[in-house]
């Protein structure tokens, strides 16, 4: 929310612009011939606070997204205390830090940012300790970029026999991060992402449905490609970003 702003004024802003979201997210859906039921809209609330976070599901939001596992369970916490938001959805899409994990466990739907073994074999044994399944992805440096984190794909290939043997842990598919102003390399890393999730379900038996891919600049495309996730942050709730 703008300092001058009224919560009633932001609250119209959430809706009008939630409502150009789903227009685009339908027309990408219907030129890639997709149902636009398989595109889960998560609303990225990393930069705005509990406050807005319930103006949002007023708005018609369900579920949200956060990078900082504390933040996470702040916001699980303040939905938490609002009756009509006990059904609020929270997913973990930052990275995480084995000593933050029983910040998450219970509190995220999914876990996006799953970066490597190491940390998913982590993740598992906390899991294990609570008695709590984890329904994960696997972050995947499709690009190639030296600044982004997750598994490269070889990694993936190589790994995900022991990943599908963890105890108390679901693997759902795969995330990316895609790389920024460039649309036709964002093209080619969800088309990536795509075509690494097509091998391992051949490869595993395993459906792997789930492709956590396309935000702000590019969730178009991302579509397009076969994103069923796409995370919203600054188009959900700037009203100075140009949605186009
Ligand atoms: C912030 C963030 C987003 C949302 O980015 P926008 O460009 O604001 O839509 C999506 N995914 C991750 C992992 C993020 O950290």
């Amino acid at each position: 929310m703008q300092v001058d702003e009224t919560p009633e004024q932001y609250g119209e802003f959430l809706a009008e612009r939630r409502a150009e979201i789903l227009d685009r997210i339908r027309e990408a859906c219907r030129r890639a011939g997709r149902d636009e039921g398989e595109v889960c809209l998560l609303a990225v609330s990393k930069t705005v606070g509990p406050e807005e976070v319930a103006l949002a599901w007023e708005a018609g939001y369900r579920a949200f997204g956060e990078n900082r596992p504390q933040e996470l369970k702040r916001k699980v916490e303040a939905a938490k205390a609002r009756p009509e938001m006990a059904h609020a959805r929270f997913d973990m899409i930052g990275n995480l830090q084995t000593n933050k994990i029983n910040m998450v466990l219970g509190n995220a739907e999914l876990v996006h940012s799953v970066s490597s073994a190491h940390l998913a074999q982590a993740i598992s044994k906390r899991a294990e300790a609570k008695g709590v399944r984890v329904r994960y992805l696997v972050e995947t440096n499709v690009s190639g970029e030296e600044s982004k984190s997750g598994f490269s794909p070889d990694e993936v290939r190589r790994e995900v026999g022991s990943l599908l043997e963890l105890p108390n842990m679901e693997l759902l598919g795969l995330m990316t991060m895609a790389p920024a102003n460039d649309p036709d390399e964002a093209r080619r890393s969800f088309s990536g992402l795509r075509e690494l999730r097509d091998e391992l379900a051949a490869e595993t038996g395993r459906a792997l449905p789930v492709l956590s891919c396309g935000m702000s600049d590019d969730f178009q495309i991302a579509i397009e490609e076969g994103s069923t996730i796409v995370r919203l942050g600054r188009t959900v709730f700037s009203p100075d970003y140009q949605l186009r």
